[in-house]
């Protein structure tokens, strides 16, 4: 039974537009750009959020003129529209493809770098920018360090007297592949870098109901004196894809599901769920708290501890469904993929935070591909009444109170509370208080990308990775992914058919703190 929220009242609402600048985009020719960046800063234009002044150099080794560059440009919009081709206003993008450019050029020659800065000199006319520059590393991660030593080299990244005009950098995620090679990054951009120029990025963290789960615990008195052991079970944090590796196959087999989803994207969740509330939502504040706890997980037992990684991390690669059940291929026969591949494509993890709050709360964390349906979310097991009245026989038979904060899809949030049936007999229903943002504001939540450029471009780095955070994650992630290499007999890897939930031994994870997966 489900029961809905209504809006009472909009309070605070901070929106702003970013400052005059040009966003120089390398890796222009790839698939993030097309896909996402092109389209959320369309997004924005739309929304009226693009400075006044602005443009886009699109820079990439591919031989392309502005007219390419713009024909390009305008299909990656239409073809991100293509259930809303209304929101594809000939006009608004015509505007928007005058404001893009395009300069091509190999990324480690530095004459290319020379090409560019007289480019954005140009544009900076043209589009009487300020000068501001925000410079966007769509490039695969081993590309970073070479780009922004020659971007340093030509001076681009050189700011003026107290930062004006600014020159940022932003990073794709991953940081690295590992804990030697994130740190190695990080000490190149020590170097060349001050931290106010440095944006990680980790689109997740742009996700509107991401940030609103930082809304939900430290805007609403009631939830924050339960969110803690006295009153929590454990917590389930899931984001599951339907989908196999499609055409990223080639990465995702260097990567595996550790490093690509546990790294990032898990971790900040569950940092966000039970970080200790900010002194402030400045960016030093909120990271800070975040750091804090990350520090504060309990390193999985790797090494000498032999087997005993198994009972906190299972992972498990997808194989085909039986009876044609899923039409996904087995992993091993996706493209770009080792036929004899033992990448895993699923994690199931038991996390245990040594804190006062959280000590002796385990943590359930769970990602994977070609899984029964995509979904993310943060779901809070409450404890169960202390005491059973209405005729249970035991306390296990009454249901927990669930809350569960939906990422994606149906964005919103649902707490499930015990309530009376109607009618003379004692009997109990489950009900579930259950609010979605389209249902309230009518309209599906900005991509994630909209809000980190409009952030970037203001300057805001709350919500992207520190250099503590991108340490602290590896410095958990990394003895894992050793000991996997080092002794792959120990923790095997399971397999499950696509489509499935993820392997046996994940469910069997899960006994082991007395729960089920939801
Ligand atoms: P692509 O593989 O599409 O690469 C982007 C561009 O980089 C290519 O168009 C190519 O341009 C250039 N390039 C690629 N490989 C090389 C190479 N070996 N040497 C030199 N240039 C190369 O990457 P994506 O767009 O998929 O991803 C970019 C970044 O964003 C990565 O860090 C990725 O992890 C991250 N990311 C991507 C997501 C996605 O959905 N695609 C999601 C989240 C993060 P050209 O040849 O014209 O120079």
């Amino acid at each position: 039974m489900e029961t809905r929220f209504t809006l009472q009242q909009p309070n605070v609402c901070a929106e702003a537009s970013a400052e005059d600048c040009g966003i120089v985009v390398f890796g222009a020719s790839g698939d993030l750009v097309q896909r996402k960046l092109i389209p959320a800063l369309y997004g924005l234009h739309l929304r009226n959020l693009l400075p006044s002044r602005f443009y886009i150099l699109g820079f990439a080794r591919s031989d392309m003129t502005d007219e390419q560059f713009r024909g390009r440009m305008r299909e990656a919009i239409t073809a991100a529209h293509a259930e809303h081709p209304a929101a594809v206003a000939q006009e608004k993008l015509d505007a928007f493809l005058a404001m893009c450019r395009y300069v091509s050029g190999d990324y480690n020659d530095p004459r290319a770098y020379e090409r560019l800065s007289m480019r954005c000199s140009t544009c900076d006319r043209d589009f009487d920018a300020t000068g501001n520059r925000l410079f966007y590393l769509a490039l695969p991660p081993d590309l970073h360090p070479v780009v922004t030593r020659r971007l340093a080299e030509a001076d681009l990244t050189d700011e003026g007297p107290q930062g004006r005009p600014w020159a940022r950098v932003v990073f794709e995620k991953p940081f690295g592949h590992d804990l030697a090679s994130a740190l190695h990054l990080d000490s190149l951009l020590g170097r060349t870098l001050a931290p106010s120029q440095i944006f990680r990025m980790d689109h997740y963290l742009g996700k509107e109901t991401v940030q609103s789960v930082l809304m939900f615990r430290f805007a609403n008195a009631i939830f924050e004196p339960l969110w803690n052991r006295r009153y929590i079970d454990h917590v389930q944090i899931t984001t599951a894809e339907s989908l196999g590796v499609e055409h990223r196959g080639g990465y995702y087999d260097n990567a595996g599901c550790l490093r690509d989803m546990f790294q990032n994207h898990m971790l900040q969740m569950l940092a966000i769920t039970a970080m200790e509330p900010p002194a402030s939502f400045q960016a030093e504040s909120v990271r800070d708290e975040r750091v804090k706890l990350m520090r504060s997980l309990r390193p999985w037992p790797c090494g000498d501890t032999g087997g005993e990684l198994c009972n906190w991390v299972v992972r498990a690669q997808y194989e085909a469904a039986p009876g044609g059940a899923s039409s996904l291929p087995a992993y091993r026969n996706e493209p770009d993929v080792a036929p004899d591949s033992v990448t895993e494509t699923y994690v199931a993890a038991k996390v245990l935070i040594d804190n006062w709050r959280w000590q002796g709360v385990p943590f359930m964390l769970r990602s994977g591909k070609a899984l029964h349906r995509k979904v993310t979310e943060i779901a809070v097991t409450f404890r169960r009444v202390p005491h059973v009245l209405f005729g249970l026989s035991s306390k296990a038979q009454m249901p927990a109170n669930v809350l569960v904060l939906k990422i994606q899809p149906d964005e919103g949030i649902d707490l499930t509370i015990q309530a009376k049936q109607p009618g003379p007999k004692s009997c109990m229903s489950t009900m579930a208080l259950s609010f979605k943002y389209k249902d309230i504001f009518g309209v599906t939540p900005p991509d994630a990308y909209e809000r980190l450029l409009l952030d970037c471009m203001q300057g805001d780095r709350t919500l992207f990775w520190s250099r503590e955070e991108v340490e602290a994650a590896w410095s958990l992630i990394d003895p894992v992914l050793s000991e996997w290499a080092a002794h792959p007999q120990r923790c095997p890897l399971h397999t499950y058919p696509a489509g499935s939930w993820g392997p046996q031994a994940a469910d069997a994870l899960m006994r082991s703190i007395g729960a089920r997966w939801r």
